[in-house]
Formats: structure tokens, sequence, C-alpha cells
């Protein structure tokens, strides 16, 4: 089964062509969040200081500079208030449709995401979506002493609920 947005090319993942991020602790200052999404949990920072919680999640406050953060559950559902749909032309690795909508998820907060487990057409306007986690290719790490491991990775994007 091919895996959604990864461009496997005879078997062989290029790293250099590796459009998710590096999510382990040695080279992610906000792993968590990647941890909690293994965990089907949907999560952003708060700041302890002055309450903003921005998404994505951060290692500073962007409001107030402080790096007293916390880290709290989002929804995992909202309605789709616009959305593209690219059915040609797609990028290497994706498959058409390939689904970008602005989700609200309620109390102000907004998003971009992919969509995905949706047929071209389906998608419409105030349709309930949520939260998709799916695995994308290990990255290679270097642990201490040299030792080479496989770090798992997860990806999120948000799918129609069934009707
Ligand atoms: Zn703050």
């Amino acid at each position: 089964m091919p895996v959604p947005g990864v461009p496997i090319l005879e078997g062989l993942y290029p790293s250099t062509l590796d459009l998710y991020p590096f999510e382990a602790k040695e080279f992610n200052r906000i792993h968590q969040f990647y941890e909690n999404l293994g965990q089907k949990r949907f999560t952003t920072t708060k700041c302890k200081k002055c309450g903003h919680v921005p998404f994505p999640p951060r290692v500073v406050c962007p409001k107030c500079n402080s790096d007293d953060l916390e880290w709290v559950d989002l929804p995992t559902q909202g309605k789709v208030l616009q959305f593209t749909e690219e059915v040609a032309g797609v990028p290497l690795g994706f498959e058409a449709p390939l689904i970008h909508a602005l989700i609200d998820l309620g109390e102000g907060r907004k998003l971009v995401s992919r969509i995905i487990n949706c047929k071209e057409g389906q998608l419409k306007e105030g349709d309930t979506v949520k939260l998709a986690v799916f695995d994308i290719p290990p990255m290679i790490i270097e642990k201490k002493g040299g030792v080479m491991e496989e770090a798992k990775r997860v990806f999120f994007a948000f799918e129609p609920v069934k009707k």
C-alpha cells in the first residue's frame, strides 16, 4: 500500500526528498507534538504566562516571548470552510485528488490541512472532518556510540466523517 505523500522511488526512500519533519527529540524541540500525535492526540503549546495557544506549537510564545509553555489538546474534529482539490499534476508521491482545506476547529481556531480518504468531488463546504494520523517512513538517526536506529514517524491530515 502506498504511503500517502511520500516519494517512493523503486522502493528506496530518498531523504533529500523528505517532506516531513525530523521528529526525534534529538532533532526537534517540538517532538512532543509527534509523540502525542502517535497516540491520536492533536496538541499544541499553551503559554503559562499569557495564556496564548498558537498552532503549530512553539518553543517560545510568539506573543510574550516566554518559554514557560505547556501541552494542551486541540479538538480533533472541525468543519470545512473552504478547500482546493488538485486532480492533475499533483507532486511526486501524492495521489489525485490532492485536497487541502481550511478547517474551523471552533473557538475561533482555523487551520489548513490536507484531507485524505476522500474521493474527487465528494467534499463539500460545511462537511465535518476528523483527525487522521498515519505512519510515514522512519528516519534513520545516529544514537550515542554510533548506533544507527530507525525512529518511527507519524504525520496528520484530516478525513471526512462518514455520514
Ligand atoms: Zn505568552
